[in-house]
């Protein structure tokens, strides 16, 4: 079986666009240093962007103090420029742990639910014989924010969004960072992506009323499924399903507010 590609190298081939070129023939003694190089070079940048680096810094250091343990995590949620996935207007509040409005009357979700999704998932997701979780289905695209989130921990990520404009967002935020190992397809997530079956691991940021049974058949043995799944009563949970070759166990965990689950594609 083929390798996987590597992990994409941390911060992910993400920097602000705006660094000046390096000089074209530097001389050997102004050979960058590790540190030099990894340096950002604030000067450049416009104000709101400059001072988003310090600001999620501080958003990890809050998901920590707030409970998210896994290292992996960590880094991957301080690898992602967040700013780079809301609209110009919010790029201030982009490390504020709040929701912020993505248009279609979608959001992307605050940084400590996204986190807490992801490390859920991280903790029960199949890995390889490398310890690494394999590929990914990540339910309802959005911006792109936790795909790219995801893309930092699993070898491949399949994100689907059901409506094409939001899809096309997501593509136009991604392309500039070259990803290569996030998948994103229009479709109905509801009924997964057989194509990329099974799954090490499945995360929605949509909540219906029940976890649809093709993600559960596309789960492969020693997955997990994070969704958010409306209970008795009308409010929305988070719902783990664990899947083992002798059973499925459904773990309910605290309340969510996720935008819901809605089939079809517009
Ligand atoms: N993870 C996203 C959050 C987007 S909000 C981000 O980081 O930005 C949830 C998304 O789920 C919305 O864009 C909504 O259109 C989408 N969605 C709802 N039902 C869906 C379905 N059946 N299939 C795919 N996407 C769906």
């Amino acid at each position: 079986m083929a390798r996987p590609p590597e992990r994409p190298g941390f911060p992910a081939r993400i920097d602000l666009g705006s660094r000046p070129a390096p000089a074209k023939r530097p001389a050997p003694s102004a050979a960058p240093t590790a540190a030099a190089a990894r340096a950002p070079a604030p000067a450049a940048l416009p104000g709101a962007a400059r001072d988003a680096i310090p600001a999620r810094g501080r958003m990890v250091q809050a998901l920590a103090a707030g409970g998210i343990r896994d290292p992996e995590v960590l880094r991957a949620m301080g690898a992602v420029d967040r700013h780079r996935f809301v609209d110009h207007a919010l790029v201030a509040q982009a490390y504020e742990d709040t929701a912020l409005p993505i248009g279609l009357g979608q959001t992307i979700s605050k940084p400590s639910v996204v986190a807490r999704m992801v490390e859920l998932l991280m903790q029960g997701v199949a890995r390889g014989a490398d310890g690494r979780p394999g590929r990914v289905l990540d339910i309802g695209t959005g911006c792109g924010y936790q795909a790219l989130v995801l893309a930092q921990l699993a070898s491949e990520v399949y994100s689907v969004e059901r409506l094409r404009e939001l899809h096309e967002k997501a593509r136009a935020n991604l392309r500039p960072l070259r990803v290569p190992n996030v998948h994103l397809i229009v479709g109905d997530g509801m009924q997964g992506f057989a194509s990329g079956a099974p799954y090490a691991g499945i995360v929605s940021a949509a909540g219906g009323e029940q976890v649809p049974e093709a993600w559960i058949e596309q789960l492969a043995y020693g997955g997990r499924i994070v969704a958010p799944t409306v209970q008795a009563g009308g409010a929305q949970a988070l719902v783990v399903i664990d899947k083992t070759r002798q059973a499925i166990r459904q773990t309910v965990l605290e309340g969510v507010h996720f935008v819901p689950l809605k089939s079809g594609v517009s």
